[in-house]
């Protein structure tokens, strides 16, 4: 018989997907298969290596419709064919997650398992819209609620004289939809109507709102605030004392969608980025990078890197390939410890840099001109290795050969067009609901051109704007009739951000 896998009942944390535990991130390392629930932010699953399926209560795209009942027997089944199995939960597993039922279910089938605790909704809310619960001076205890259950009802668990009475912070899960029922029947409990109140919706994501207001009036000024679930319910008079450590809610690009046009894989520093200044990262990768279709002439390659004197790379991928290529068949840094390297720029020195090997020449702007006009005159009567991609600018050997190296190229990975625009942000986009686009190379800029659609094409300039990573990027997008709203100074990323960031206070 197979050894019984381990189910891992792993808290994933509301919201902002860096709210993860590290016990979870390494349960989400070793797992084969992840089940997880509607509240996970999907960029925690960068996480996981194995099968991630999503569970949901109702159909929904890419959701699986699943009892209770069906996930624990999942999660079972799972286990008894030896897998590592972890069951993903929004916020704290057992906090309103019934978490408790799966964990009673393995026990009962004798399956091992692990509870991995998770920061659960109401203290995520309360830290990024400053809301302490426990007020040193006005409440000593604070309450965790469910709104779910109708308070009219006559079978209620719940006692709301009780909880009229309590002597400290209510806060209610599951309850927008049912605010002013719960703020009436506090009242009529005998709650003074005055009573400070809140509800912080999508706490702890860029889209994240509070309305403050009082017991009498929360129905009404939360129903015109139009805000959406998830949203936590919470009475006391610590709400209103917020405004002076509302952090998060002061992020520059608070609440902003901005497109992110980078292949999958490659898109978390940006992400972080995005993260930092309260943005909302899309991702909508427009190339897909492979490995190249038959290593044969970059195995051949490497056999002889002897021969040459510089080695230039000009993007993080071909750095990537080319030395995991190099490791596979055996190799290390050694067999280019005797050649000078050359990088396109910050990102792909640093790339180098990971490995341990400082690149000798980077140019101060991202562009191959410029590093040809670096390189030129120290590659004269040198033999260079261009590590490239399958498809790209011709300016470099070029320029390196016109300054009289010997220049050898070799193709180390492939990039390959996305025949559509990706989902969610093609949606977005024509919904009127991304924000930016940022641009972070020309190819990018007029393949984005090529792929816009009518209402696509309609939305740029009207409801969302483009951020070019630099000038040579904005000149192909005004090439291709795209308008560019914005231009980094410093041609990176975070240079990027920083342009939306001016542009808007601009
Ligand atoms: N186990 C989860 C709660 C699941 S019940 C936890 O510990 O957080 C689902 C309820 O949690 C929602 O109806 C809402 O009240 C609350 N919730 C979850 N994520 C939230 C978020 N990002 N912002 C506000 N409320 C949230």
């Amino acid at each position: 018989m197979l050894p019984l896998g381990t189910v891992y009942l792993v808290g994933a944390g509301p919201g902002d997907p860096g709210l993860l535990t590290l016990r979870g991130r390494e349960c989400l390392a070793r797992a084969d298969l992840v089940l997880y629930d509607g509240l996970v932010h999907p960029l925690v699953l960068r996480h996981a290596r194995g099968i991630a399926q999503r569970t949901a209560r109702a159909a929904g795209p890419g959701g699986l419709r699943l009892d209770q009942a069906e996930i624990n027997r999942q999660l079972i089944d799972a286990a008894r064919r030896g897998l590592t199995v972890v069951r993903l939960k929004g916020g704290d597993p057992l906090i309103f997650g019934r978490g408790s039922e799966e964990a009673h279910a393995l026990a009962e089938a004798g399956v091992p398992f692990e509870i991995v605790p998770g920061v659960t909704a109401a203290t995520a809310a309360g830290a990024y819209s400053g809301i302490s619960f426990t007020q040193r001076d006005t409440s000593s205890a604070v309450a965790f609620v469910t709104g779910h259950e109708d308070p009219g009802k006559p079978a209620s668990l719940l006692d709301y004289d009780a909880l009229a009475r309590f002597p400290g912070t209510l806060v209610f899960y599951m309850g927008l939809h049912r605010v002013a029922a719960i703020a009436d029947a506090l009242i009529a409990a005998g709650k003074p109507p005055s009573t400070p109140a809140a509800v912080v919706s999508r706490a702890a994501t860029p889209l994240q709102r509070t309305v403050v207001s009082t017991l009498d009036n929360l129905g009404n000024d939360v129903a015109s605030a139009g805000l959406q679930p998830p949203s936590l319910v919470i009475v006391g008079d610590c709400v209103t004392r917020r405004e002076q450590i509302a952090w998060f809610e002061k992020r520059p690009l608070l609440g902003q969608r901005i497109g992110i046009p980078r292949p999958e894989g490659q898109a978390d520093p940006v992400i972080e980025c995005c993260f930092e200044l309260g943005a909302e990262p899309v991702l909508m990768p427009l190339i897909r990078i492979l490995p190249p279709a038959d290593w044969t002439a970059v195995d051949a390659v490497l056999q002889r890197l002897h021969e040459f004197d510089w080695l230039v790379f000009t993007s993080v991928n071909g750095v990537e390939q080319f030395f995991g290529r190099l490791w596979a068949q055996g190799g290390d840094a050694r067999n280019v410890g005797r050649l000078k390297l050359a990088a396109i720029g910050t990102a792909t020195s640093e790339a180098l840099a990971r490995r341990q090997l400082r690149a000798d020449v980077v140019p101060e702007s991202f562009r191959a001109e410029e590093l040809g006009a670096k390189l030129g005159p120290l590659v004269q009567g040198q033999r260079v290795l261009w590590a490239r991609a399958s498809r790209g600018r011709d300016v470099l050997p070029t320029l390196l050969r016109e300054a009289g190296a010997t220049m050898e190229e070799v193709v180390v990975y492939q990039n390959i067009d996305a025949d559509a625009l990706p989902e969610p942000a093609a949606a977005l986009l024509e919904a009127g609901q991304l924000d930016w686009i940022g641009l972070s190379s020309p190819s990018m800029a007029t393949r984005l051109a090529t792929l816009l659609g009518p209402a696509a094409r309609a939305a740029l300039g009207r409801t969302t704007r483009l951020a070019a990573i630099s000038p040579v990027t904005a000149e192909a997008a005004a090439a291709a009739g795209l308008p560019v709203a914005a231009v980094a100074d410093v041609f990176t990323w975070q240079g990027l951000l920083d342009a939306i960031v001016a542009a808007r206070r601009g």
